[in-house]
């Protein structure tokens, strides 16, 4: 049996889509599953958007994925004269010609086809003529598209897809200055690197019949063609920068993990039930081409935030720990002096959606509140609550175990003595901590801030408050 082999060609343009990461990950999926390969290959015709930087986005948006490959990354700018050859021999074999029109004819022959309310294409022209080529023209090699029949896509998402030849015209394989185009580049690779699937988005479905007749041509067996349905906006439309961030890398930098990216991901246009959370190896072993829905995925932010919090939740102590210091290095948080961050960790992944949610909520634990929320300072701190804060301190500086149950005693203790309810010392005590009154458990904020920072929080606090 042939190896089932299947290719992720991503053409850089210095992000790496959304839409091309679910490609990326079914090709993936679809080759792992088949104990198959998976082959980079980088299309890079475009020499001035292809650019290092933007092909080196691509190798870090993989790597972040985790999309491992067997082959590449092949560059199709190293394979022109791979092309060249085969354009040659297109031309001996009479399936391509030279042809010679200017600008000025081509759009002479649109503007004709249109008047005539017909598709404006090239009309052959230079199809079958055996004259003598004019003078001082640099010619386009073009595609012998079959003039009659049709061709069929069987297509393993969407089923059987005819097209009449007579609707398509003779394709440029070849520009005049001698590059070769995308239709003609990608069947040749396809052709050499034995890909057997070709798995990709359905904004290539009107391309795939021309390469069909260009595999023809050149007498090689046609690949499985699966096209994707396309990626939406909650609002229906075409997935794009106002739906949300569109780079992969973006959704890296936010703060989402990878395996929510990808289970995100696999459900856009694949499903298998209705099961919702996917590990990669489910996704491996239970990914289909049958499973690929025919209708439009929407891609849905909310639903990506929930995932990325069941995979918080869920995830091993390590996970978080790790996760969260690389975070709060990004934000330029030394976490050596304060508590441990597995220990914080684990007090946030009940709240947060993504680690700089939980990078956010974990600052207090590693500094001091740089000020104070205006609201919750108009709320919570008084000259009174500055005196109540001071008996707080007092109480807590007497305590010589730290720990949230010994703390918890403790405010309960000062609340008593006080004649006031918990809220009177809980909410300026947070306030005085974290700048503000949202944090976990107060209990075990105050324990794992420890001891000598809560002191220090407090005397600022109280004295803040005796300026009110
Ligand atoms: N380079 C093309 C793109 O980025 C993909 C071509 C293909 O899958 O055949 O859209």
């Amino acid at each position: 049996m042939t190896t089932v082999r299947t290719r992720f060609p991503p053409s850089p343009t210095g992000y790496l889509h959304i839409g091309s990461a679910r490609t990326a990950l079914f090709n993936y999926l679809f080759a792992r599953q088949h104990g198959g390969e998976f082959v980079l290959r980088v299309e890079d015709t475009d020499r001035e958007r292809s650019t290092d930087e933007a092909v080196q986005v691509i190798m870090d948006s993989m790597e972040w994925m985790g999309l491992e490959y067997d082959e590449g990354p092949f560059f199709q700018t190293q394979r022109f004269d791979r092309y060249r050859e085969v354009i040659d021999q297109l031309l001996e074999s009479g399936h391509a010609y030279r042809c010679y029109c200017t600008p000025e004819e081509l759009t002479a022959m649109r503007e004709t086809a249109m008047a005539n309310k017909e598709k404006p294409r090239y009309n052959g022209y230079w199809r079958d003529r055996t004259d003598t080529p004019p003078e001082g023209i640099d010619p386009v090699i073009r595609f012998k598209n079959p003039l009659d029949g049709v061709v069929v896509i069987e297509d393993a998402v969407k089923g059987p897809i005819t097209v009449a030849n007579a609707e398509l015209d003779d394709l440029v394989i070849m520009r005049s200055d001698g590059t070769p185009t995308y239709n003609l580049c990608v069947v040749v690779d396809d052709i050499d690197m034995a890909i057997t699937h070709v798995i990709r988005g359905d904004d290539h479905v009107n391309n795939t019949p021309r390469q069909i007749n260009i595999f023809k041509a050149l007498n090689a067996p046609l690949p499985v063609f699966a096209h994707l349905p396309m990626i939406l906006g909650e609002d229906g439309k075409r997935m794009s920068k106002r739906h949300g961030a569109v780079s992969v890398m973006q959704y890296a930098e936010d703060g989402y993990l990878r395996e929510a990216l990808l289970n995100h991901l696999v459900r856009l246009g694949w499903s298998h039930g209705d099961q919702e959370v996917f590990s990669l190896e489910e996704m491996k072993a239970l990914f289909s081409l049958d499973g690929v829905n025919k209708s439009g995925a929407v891609f849905d932010v909310k639903k990506l935030d929930w995932l990325n919090q069941q995979y918080i939740q869920s995830a091993s102590a390590e996970t978080l720990a790790s996760g969260l210091t690389e975070q709060l290095e990004k934000m330029g948080l030394s976490t050596a002096s304060g508590p441990d961050v597995a220990v914080v960790a684990d007090l946030l992944r009940d709240r947060a959606k993504t680690w700089l949610d939980m990078a956010e909520a974990a600052k207090p634990f590693y500094q001091a509140p740089a000020e104070y929320d205006a609201k919750a300072v108009k709320k919570q701190f008084s000259a009174e609550a500055g005196e109540r804060l001071q008996v707080v301190h007092d109480n807590l500086a007497a305590l010589s175990d730290f720990s949230p149950a010994s703390v918890d005693a403790c405010l309960q203790d000062t609340v008593a003595q006080l004649e006031v309810g918990f809220g009177k010392v809980g909410l300026p005590l947070r306030v005085a901590l974290t700048g503000n009154t949202a944090s976990p458990a107060l209990d075990q904020t105050v324990s794992v801030i420890g001891k000598e920072a809560v002191l220090q929080r407090l005397v600022a606090a109280v004295q803040y408050c005796q300026t009110l």
